[in-house]
């Protein structure tokens, strides 16, 4: 497991109250410093020369890499550092791989298939990762050039994966967790490669997309399919975009003007900011409301309303050069920007900022858009 800062001081001189406490010998100003350092992987352990052997040797064991990564083309699995996302990020996204038999009657429709389906989610479109080819030694892959990855069967079981054959769900499961906790926490390189969960082909798919769902969750870094589901797929990409965001990192949109149910230049326009799930909400309602409308999404480095007025990312003036970036005056005749219920205070701002158009407090939840909408129009 990662040490943390204090874990690390609690060995050092300083701490211990012994010869040496804080004696710069290592270019950080105190024991303190150094530990926080390293904790950090900016120095490493031997710039201290008082250290403990129990210190050096947790340090080492601690230098090691938890989890492998394995690169096919430019997808990459595993490298892995933590067992719960909120510790820091996971890394590489669960691969969702289907095994195609070159051999097989059906096998260019199945293909075809993989290579049509895409579903795009939060500015992100997603793909089958990996198409591993049984008897395909001889197919030429230079024809399926997409954001697929192809392998050959042969060239896939060279790969240093540890496999897992789900034949039941309470032993891969906890197969897996103690795979993860392995390579976490004890740093084992007998569990540092990669895992995956192979699946069986099934008629019962919710039975599978709920397997393979805990999965995905906990811990494999691939999951392969013997058969292919754009339903099953889907519902998993879904899953693994939630599972792999960076906490650190909130979900954001493209800030631009986006336009719902054929808008023209007299349709009523609306103003959030870039946060995924305020985007989201509104535009679910705004799409539903069957009138004619504009969201102009402000850029906020994915900060939901008030988040963003209070960092000083939804200012006035921010807004001004956005709609002035959009060409709104161009775009639309209607005068008339209807903010979110939440930013009330910043009317008079507004209003100050763009002369030409008058602001028009909106609702604070979502959900009240269409009576808010209703009662404006009659
Ligand atoms: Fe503390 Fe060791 Fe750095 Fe001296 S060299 S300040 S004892 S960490």
């Amino acid at each position: 497991m990662n040490l943390s800062g204090m874990q690390i001081f609690k060995y050092l001189p300083a701490a211990k109250k012994a010869e040496h406490s804080n004696c710069k010998e290592c270019g950080c100003p105190t024991c303190m410093a150094f530990a926080i350092k390293l904790a950090q992987k900016q120095v490493t352990y031997d710039r201290c020369k008082y250290m403990p052997k129990d210190l050096k040797a947790l340090c080492a064991k601690n230098m090691k890499t938890p989890q492998k990564t394995i690169a096919i083309d430019n997808l990459k699995i595993g490298g892995e550092n933590v067992l719960y996302r909120h510790e820091k990020t996971f890394v590489n996204p669960t691969t969702l791989a289907v095994i195609l038999d070159c051999k097989d009657p059906d096998f260019e429709n199945k293909l075809q298939r993989i290579k049509d389906f895409k579903i795009t989610r939060i500015n992100e479109t997603m793909k089958v990762n990996l198409v591993i080819l049984k008897n395909g030694e001889d197919y030429k892959t230079n024809d399926l050039c997409d954001e697929t990855v192809y392998i050959s069967e042969k060239d896939f079981n060279k790969l240093s994966l540890i496999k897992i054959v789900d034949n039941n769900f309470a032993d891969t499961s906890k197969k897996l967790i103690e795979i993860r906790q392995k390579a976490i926490l004890e740093r084992d390189e007998n569990y540092s490669n990669p895992v995956y969960v192979y699946l069986k082909s099934t008629n019962d798919l919710s039975d599978l997309c709920a397997r393979a769902s805990y999965y995905l969750c906990k811990y494999a870094n691939m999951l392969v399919f013997e058969d292919f589901d754009e339903a099953l797929f889907a519902t998993l990409m879904t899953l693994r975009q939630n599972i792999f965001t960076d906490p650190q990192k909130p979900l954001q949109v493209e800030s631009k003007i986006y336009e719902f149910n054929n808008p023209d230049e007299n349709s009523i326009v609306f103003m959030t900011t870039n946060f995924a799930l305020t985007f989201f909400a509104v535009a679910n309602e705004l799409e539903n409301l069957h009138v004619p409308s504009y969201l102009i999404v402000t850029p906020a480095e994915g900060m939901s309303v008030l988040t963003a007025w209070s960092a000083e990312k939804f200012t006035a003036q921010m807004v001004a050069k956005t709609l002035k970036k959009f060409n709104l005056t161009e775009k639309v005749k209607t005068r008339k920007i209807i903010i979110p219920g939440l930013l009330e205070h910043m009317k008079e701002e507004l209003e100050e900022a763009l002369p030409e158009f008058e602001i028009v407090v909106g609702t604070i939840e979502a959900y009240a858009i269409s009576d808010f909408v209703k009662n404006m129009t009659c």
